[in-house]
């Protein structure tokens, strides 16, 4: 009698204990969400400095399948049954939310109404308004990797089309930046027997390269030129991508120039463009810029800044085990740094920030820092400037004296030096977008 009283009572009740649970989980969900969206209003966040949805309110219906949809997954949050991008920084253009709302609630913008965002004009071709420069990639607003080596192919296949026959420049092309489209439009530059040269300031496979270790990338099947298709569809590790890419390079014999950064690009008055680069200068009948949106590394331009030990990005933070480090910045890159390095094994860790305080940075980051500083893990030094990096020491100016701190590794995270200006120098034209498609 007992087991059916109890089957009765696990028949009534089942359904509402899942009910609770259901609630309960979407409780939670809505606080993580209210959090999230209070923390990068408390930073000053705005909206993603890339392609990102844009909500129509009015349209919207709460179904919540947006938030889900993102490959991402901690970008969009609902609250009180409304979408919020709650989590900017994480948001790469996928695209996926607008295509699961049933109700067309979502545009895909670039900027906000009070943070516009440069995007160059760039035609059909790929050419720019000034005839002979071309721009492929995520610099030209179309982010992901897919779009990136399908439009570094086509823009190459319209500067054959465009090229003048008679060769009256050192080069046919020079392409600038090695990540996705750099890629591919070397390969088509190759399969089209251009005389070309590629240039990366920094390592072979651009943002790719750098992207968090053990990171899952979302794309689809590519096709590359002299290779054909490439099956990288769906989802892959950052390491298992740039194995295949190091594999194609190696393979067909593409060259690049690596940690050569182009400083200047100019007209040259007999006609195609001079490029001068931190090893050379170049002349070129074509410029193809596939240097993404991130810019270049802000530099101290401190003494002994060019040792090997100076980098501009943290890879790796078991590198660092038993090392004395000090992390430049004060945004949330420069936090996230020098608390992951100062949770390894040996390490001591110094952070110089020239500002009182790390406003800028997420609340979360802040107290990681501050806790870690409590601990002894981490020295804060607000209002320093970095003066000499030396080979086991640097010199730090901090509460009107010089103070030298032993030090094995330097990391600037000091933020990027965006390319606009440059191309607005030469004349390319720029179209500044606040929330526009
Ligand atoms: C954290 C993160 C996660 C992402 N996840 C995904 C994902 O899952 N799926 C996806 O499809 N996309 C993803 N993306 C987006 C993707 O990485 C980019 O859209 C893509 O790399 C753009 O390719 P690109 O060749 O245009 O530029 P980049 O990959 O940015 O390469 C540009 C290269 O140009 C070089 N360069 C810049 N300036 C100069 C100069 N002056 N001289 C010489 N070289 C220069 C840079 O060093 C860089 O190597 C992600 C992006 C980030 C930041
Ligand atoms: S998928 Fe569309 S309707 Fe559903 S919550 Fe997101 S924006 Fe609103």
């Amino acid at each position: 009698m007992d087991i059916v009283n109890n089957l009765v009572l696990v028949f009534y009740f089942f359904p509402a204990v899942l009910v609770l649970f259901y609630a309960f989980n979407k409780y939670q969900k809505h606080n993580r969400s209210v959090k999230k969206l209070e923390e990068r209003l408390a930073a000053k966040q705005d909206v993603p400095s890339s392609l990102h949805p844009d909500f129509d309110l009015s349209k919207c219906i709460g179904c919540g399948a947006c938030v889900p949809a993102c490959p991402e997954k901690v970008v969009i949050g609902l609250i009180n049954r409304k979408p919020h991008i709650v989590d900017p920084s994480h948001c790469i253009g996928h695209g996926a939310c607008r295509l699961a709302c049933p109700v067309n609630a979502i545009k895909l913008v670039f900027g906000s109404k009070t943070r516009g965002v440069d995007i160059p004009f760039v035609s059909p071709s790929f050419e720019t308004n000034i005839p002979g420069v071309f721009i492929a990639g995520e610099l030209g607003g179309m982010g992901l990797v897919r779009n990136a080596i399908t439009q570094g192919k086509q823009a190459v296949e319209s500067i054959v089309k465009a090229r003048k026959k008679a060769r009256k420049h050192q080069y046919d092309v020079i392409i600038i930046g090695a990540g996705p489209a750099g890629l591919s439009s070397t390969l088509g530059a190759m399969k089209a027997k251009l005389n070309h040269l590629t240039i990366e300031q920094d390592s072979f496979g651009g943002t790719v390269a750098h992207f968090p270790r053990g990171k899952i990338v979302m794309t689809s099947t590519v096709n590359l030129p002299l290779v054909g298709k490439v099956n990288i569809g769906g989802e892959i590790s950052k390491e298992d991508l740039l194995k295949k890419w190091i594999a194609i390079k190696k393979k067909y014999k593409v060259k690049v120039n690596t940690g050569e950064r182009m400083e200047k690009l100019e007209m040259d008055p007999q006609g195609g463009f001079v490029i001068s680069t931190t090893k050379g200068v170049y002349k070129t009948q074509a410029v193809l810029l596939t240097i993404g949106r991130r810019g270049t590394p802000r530099t101290l331009g401190v003494p002994g800044e060019n040792k090997t030990k100076v980098v501009y990005r943290l890879e790796d933070p078991r590198e660092y085990q038993g090392k004395h480090v000090l992390v430049v910045g004060g945004g949330d890159s420069a936090l996230e740094a020098a608390h992951s390095i100062s949770e390894e094994e040996g390490s001591t860790v110094t952070l110089s920030y020239r500002s009182a305080s790390f406003s800028r940075a997420k609340p979360k980051n802040q107290d990681k820092i501050n806790a870690a500083e409590q601990a002894q893990k981490i020295t804060v030094l607000y209002k320093s400037n970095v003066k000499a990096i030396e080979d086991n020491r640097v010199i730090i100016e901090y509460q009107d004296k010089m103070h030298e701190v032993p030090n094995d590794a330097v990391i600037i995270s000091a933020g990027g030096v965006l390319p606009t200006p440059m191309l607005k120098d030469l004349g390319i034209q720029v179209n500044t977008k606040y929330g526009e498609e």
